[in-house]
């Protein structure tokens, strides 16, 4: 239950100092140094109009630079030339994400997913021979999971790896060009190495998803025998990553370049692994790669931070109109309209700041060992899907928001919108696109997390769906205890205002939804499994309202860390402010359902009124502060444009 709430009305000038350093968190040095990092002067922006060639070496060396001083490398472990912190390494991370993308991007596939990649699945003599290389950049590798034909379903991708008892090899083919490996992040100019994902074979059987690591280019860069490489070409944003494609036929691997923390072969051929079905087997490796999502999501966060403080200072210094009394014209965060479309965000940014820092520290306890339950590495693993669908397209609305709210200057280059905008779109896409995640997060919840669906992939589900398990989701909603007690919280005859800023009432009304809509897509699955209807058209009938669920889920999760992130903030007009801010985060996702709520019975149409009312009071209240809260979120100065007394100079 949440803490006791101050008083609303005035709020006091927050410090700066204890605000930013609360935001920082565990990891504020950390996040220091990647901000003087990303100020020194060899890190100064590209031109907009720079060659795609000439952008990718810049972007190379800029990451041999950060390399070269350990900055990106923390996540690894100490032993191989790495930091050994995970968490840090997370806020490292989100930090460069307020710079270049391109960057962000190349040293993501380098460090994070080629060496995370090897760290998680392979063994101490993969750790050995690889880790300190891929730590100093010496050897540049690439992330080879996603084909033409299967980027969502890459359980399902066709490139293999044959064994050879003879030759004590693998050997990895690309059967058709629909099978090549796609848009692989350094595969088209630098990469030497790839950790590419095929399905291992033995004879005639096959043992489903592995990763092997297989070398693609020599020394000198010449494409090695067997490989061929093509470029994916210009892209809407991200130039400074060379995006390739890779095909193989008949490349020849020794038999320890298999990846075997998860499937091992001996020298006879004989395949043995420590989880027998293989479709576990594979979302368990796959699990493994969470940190990816992670930090995409983080990232995201970061690009909001920037295109809201752009948007606020200038909506604070530019003015247009004037009263009729031929006064001063009015600042653009005067007017109402223009309160309404900043602040919201604002408020979303700084929840999804706070859920993603907790999120931040489940990682960490997780891959530290800290934490060893597999219930806990599951719940990080769902958490980490519906946080990263969420705050990428939070990034993309802050982005286009922020753009518009600037009016005619935010569409020059200078204004760091253009790149931004073209770059971040497509975390939308990669590391799982965001609807295909959310129904990830929807399978966790309709199996109440249980172990043995943890192998559904979004299809999957549909022959899960005739299963009990439906039947006991059904079952554990409606006898929830809870349920009553959030029932009784949000009975809709009261028409005062009061309780819409109560937290436990925002709280039950968050909880009410997710529960309702995630017990009602329950029973429809039930009930046309239970009339005979084909499971996968049943699923497919229900994939709307599965991604509701999902969504009711993320929003209650992400209030729930907002109001936790209020209660333990020590400094108390800090603490009266994000108050505020979360009664703002919680009104307006209300109001986006208020009609929902009315059509469910859960709120009156007087008490619907009511919430825009709150909003808008919210806004008024807020106004004066938004400038202070855009600079708590320390966005550095040589990321933004530059402002005159007018707002951005153009
Ligand atoms: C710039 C860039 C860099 C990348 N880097 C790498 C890399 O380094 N390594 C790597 O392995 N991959 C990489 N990828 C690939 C990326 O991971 C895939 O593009 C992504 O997983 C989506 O796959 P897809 O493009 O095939 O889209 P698709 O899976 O074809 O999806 C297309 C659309 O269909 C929808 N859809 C798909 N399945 C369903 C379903 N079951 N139900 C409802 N809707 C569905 C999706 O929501 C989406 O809107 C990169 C991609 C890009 C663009």
């Amino acid at each position: 239950m949440a803490k006791t709430k101050p008083e609303s009305g005035t709020l006091n000038r927050i410090s700066l100092e204890s605000m930013g350093d609360y935001l920082d968190g565990p990891h504020r040095e950390i996040r220091e140094e990647a901000r003087a990092a990303l100020c020194r002067p060899e890190m100064a922006p590209v031109d907009p109009e720079i060659t795609t060639p000439e952008y990718r070496e810049k972007v190379l060396a800029w990451s041999k630079l950060l390399a070269d001083e350990k900055l990106t490398v923390r996540g690894l472990p100490a032993s191989h030339g790495g930091g050994g912190d995970i968490g840090g390494s997370i806020a490292a991370f989100e930090t460069l994400a307020f710079g270049d993308l391109s960057l962000l991007v190349k040293t993501g596939v380098q460090f994070g997913l080629f060496g995370g990649a090897i760290l998680h699945l392979g063994t101490r003599s993969h750790h050995d021979h690889y880790l300190a290389d891929i730590a100093s950049l010496k050897l540049p590798g690439c992330f080879a999971m996603s084909e033409s034909a299967h980027g969502s379903d890459v359980q399902s991708v066709k490139t293999s790896a044959s064994f050879d008892y003879e030759g004590q090899e693998w050997v990895i083919d690309t059967p058709t060009k629909a099978d090549r490996k796609d848009w692989i992040g350094n595969a088209a100019v630098h990469g030497r190495v790839a950790v590419v994902f095929a399905q291992l074979k033995i004879d005639d059987e096959e043992h489903g998803v592995h990763a092997f690591v297989v070398p693609i280019r020599d020394e000198n860069g010449e494409t090695l025998e067997g490989v061929t490489i093509e470029d994916c070409g210009h892209k809407i944003g991200l130039n400074g990553v060379d995006n390739g494609r890779l095909y193989f036929d008949g490349v020849r691997i020794p038999r320890t370049n298999l990846l075997d923390r998860y499937g091992s072969v001996s020298e006879s051929g004989n395949y043995t692994s420590p989880i027998e079905n293989p479709t576990r087997r594979f979302f368990t490796m796959v699990g493994t790669l969470v940190q990816g999502r992670v930090s995409v999501g983080g990232g995201a966060i970061s690009v909001s931070k920037v295109a809201l403080t752009t948007a606020v200072r200038h909506g604070n210094l530019r003015r247009q109109f004037g009263p009729p009394d031929g006064g001063e014209d009015v600042a653009l965060l005067d007017y109402r309209a223009h309160q309404r479309r900043l602040l919201p965000l604002l408020a979303c940014t700084y929840a999804l700041h706070f859920k993603q820092a907790e999120q931040v520290e489940q990682l960490d306890a997780v891959f530290s060992g800290e934490e060893t339950e597999e219930a806990a590495r599951r719940t990080l693993e769902t958490s980490a899907a519906g946080i990263k669908a969420f705050a990428t397209w939070h990034a993309v609305e802050c982005l286009q928001t922020g753009r518009e709210a600037c009016g005619g200057i935010g569409y020059l280059s200078s204004s760091g919108f253009a790149a931004r905008k073209a770059d971040a779109e497509i975390f939308t896409t990669f590391e799982g696109d965001n609807t295909v995640l959310l129904q990830l997060v929807a399978k966790s919840l309709l199996t109440g997390y249980r172990e043995e669906f943890g192998d559904l992939n979004p299809i999957g589900m549909a022959g899960f769906v005739a299963s009990q398990v439906i039947e006991r989701v059904v079952e554990r909603t409606a006898a929830r205890e809870l349920w009553g007690r959030i029932w009784d919280e949000i009975t809709p005859d009261s028409e005062e205002d009061g309780d819409l800023t109560d937290r436990d009432y925002q709280l039950a009304l968050f909880a009410w939804r997710e529960q309702h809509v995630l017990d009602s897509a329950a029973r429809r699955l039930k009930k046309g499994i239970d009339e005979g209807e084909d499971s996968f058209e049943v699923f497919n009938a229900c994939q709307d309202h599965v991604l509701v669920a999902a969504t009711a889920h993320i929003d209650t999760q992400v209030l729930e860390a907002f109001s936790r992130a209020v209660d333990n903030c020590d400094d108390e007009d800090g603490r009266s402010m994000l108050s505020r801010l979360c009664d703002l985060y919680a009104l307006s996702v209300i109001e986006q359902h208020r009609g929902w709520y009315q059509e469910h019975g859960r709120i009156s149409s007087t008490r619907s009124k009511a919430v825009i009312r709150n909003v808008n009071t919210i806004c008024d209240e807020l106004r004066p502060h938004a400038g202070d809260l855009v600079e708590a979120l320390r966005v550095p100065e040589c990321v933004l444009p530059e402002f005159g007394p007018g707002g951005l100079k153009g």
